[in-house]
């Protein structure tokens, strides 16, 4: 056996697109902000810790996130393009840094850099410290490392380094820090494994790795043998570059076979959120939306379809896997239903246009002076859209602006023939919020990685 500890090193963002907004929107910063679609009634895609205090998580219903929050959340519409030009930067920071990038998602990779072999658990401590100060630096935002002897043992520490922490677990003391873990916290126990384990009375990591090999394969298959064999330390796998996703996918089987569309929807809808969550983890957005139904009899019936432009956005998922969805009056029942997302690609239809009329019901908690307590109250256009009906010209809360003025912001209100706008970028510090006529013509939509500036 290999004696030399190999070093594998975890570095995941953290709370990565919530960060993002409070880098380039430095209002944002210390407060609760969520991430997430504009209709309000989709999953929370990004929670910073200030609204994790409230109990707010990444997927949870954004509703949900909003009310534990007790109306401090400020809601974001997520910004992809701007995410997307910092993974790069933190990629390529990486990249120069630990060599070969086994990238997971859009925030969080591994490498395993040759320098590091051999090297004592202080001597990689003292690396790694280096790397985040040089993601703090270079990047402004913060990222926990977590460092070990395997991908896994790597990943399980950078979770434990949260918030901005950097851990090392080398193989000698690795089951002293895991074992008294949650089983869950093991890559590849899921749920429905976790429930499985916890009806033997096996909850921890040191549990689990306890068990007899024959009663793992008995309860999770010879994939709970591989996942035991990982947890106990047998984890040669290397750190190699990945292809990315050709498509990212979710199905759900149903309790009861469906005979009408009206009974698949449910699970249309949930397995179209499964992958599009999936999606938001990618960074990328879709163009082509597949519905694969399997009926009673076994018979796999696809249908697809190719949108205009690509989207990240749920509904619009929704609505093009409604489009296409196999009906069982014509199939025959259905008794699983999955939804596939392809066409991946980096751009994606910004949002920069006003749209007159357009009205989404959102209401945006805006936050007040932060470091300005010299300047007046200003007025809180807390509302979205005047009682009296939607405005003019609708400039949707959060969305990038440009005055010839006053230079970048984001839109945080419209009401009643004004708009609310924040006038500040990555540079500027805390901006001014100022109130404006909509029909400003000196106002006008901008490109959100401007922000960045
Ligand atoms: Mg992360």
């Amino acid at each position: 056996m290999n004696t030399t500890q190999r070093w594998v090193v975890h570095l995941d963002m953290d709370a990565f697109y919530a960060s993002v907004e409070q880098l380039t929107r430095p209002t944002l910063a210390g407060r609760p902000v969520l991430v997430g679609g504009a209709s309000g009634r989709g999953v929370v895609a990004g929670a910073s810790y200030e609204s994790r205090v409230y109990g707010a998580r990444s997927a949870m219903p954004m509703q949900q996130a909003v009310r534990l929050c007790r109306g401090r959340a400020v809601v974001v519409t997520p910004r992809f393009a701007v995410y997307s030009a910092v993974s790069t930067q933190v990629f390529d920071l990486l990249g120069r840094e630990g060599d070969t990038i086994e990238q997971l998602s859009v925030d969080e990779g591994f490498v395993e850099p040759e320098s590091l072999v051999g090297r004592s658990s202080a001597e990689v401590r003292q690396w790694a410290r280096d790397l985040q100060t040089l993601v703090d630096d270079e990047v402004g935002l913060p990222c926990s490392i977590g460092v070990a002897s395997t991908k896994l043992d790597a990943k399980m520490a950078s979770d434990l380094a949260k918030p901005h922490g950097v851990t090392v677990v080398d193989r000698a003391r690795r089951l002293e820090v895991f074992a008294p873990r949650p089983v869950g916290e093991l890559w590849g126990i899921g749920p429905v494994a976790q429930n499985k384990l916890a009806e033997v009375g096996v909850t921890t990591i040191g549990a689990f790795v306890e068990m007899d090999d024959v009663d793992v394969k008995g309860l999770l298959g010879s994939v709970g043998l591989q996942v035991q064999a990982f947890a106990r330390g047998q984890d040669s796998r290397p750190v190699a570059p990945r292809a990315r996703a050709k498509q990212v996918s979710a199905e759900h089987t149903l309790d009861k076979d469906a005979a009408t569309t009206v009974d698949v929807d449910p699970v249309l809808v949930r397995a179209a959120t499964a992958a599009r969550r999936r999606l938001l983890g990618d960074g990328r957005a879709a163009r082509t939306v597949t519905v694969k139904t399997r009926t009673a009899d076994f018979k796999a019936h696809t249908r697809s379809t190719t949108l205009a432009t690509p989207t990240d956005d749920l509904d619009e998922i929704i609505a093009a896997a409604r489009s296409v969805v196999p009906r069982p009056e014509v199939s025959g029942a259905v008794r699983l239903v999955g939804v596939s997302l392809s066409g991946l690609t980096e751009e994606r239809q910004a949002v920069l246009f006003p749209e007159p009329g357009l009205s989404d019901g959102q209401s945006v908690e805006v936050p007040g002076p932060v470091h300005a307590p010299e300047h007046a109250p200003e007025p809180e256009a807390a509302a979205v859209e005047s009682p009296e009906g939607p405005p003019r010209a609708s400039w949707r809360p959060t969305v990038d602006v440009h005055h010839a003025d006053y230079g970048h912001g984001w839109v945080q209100g419209t009401g009643a023939g004004v708009v609310s706008v924040r006038f500040e970028t990555r540079s500027t510090g805390p901006g001014k919020a100022r109130s404006l006529d909509v029909d400003d013509p000196d106002l006008s939509p901008a490109d959100p990685l401007d922000s960045l500036r």
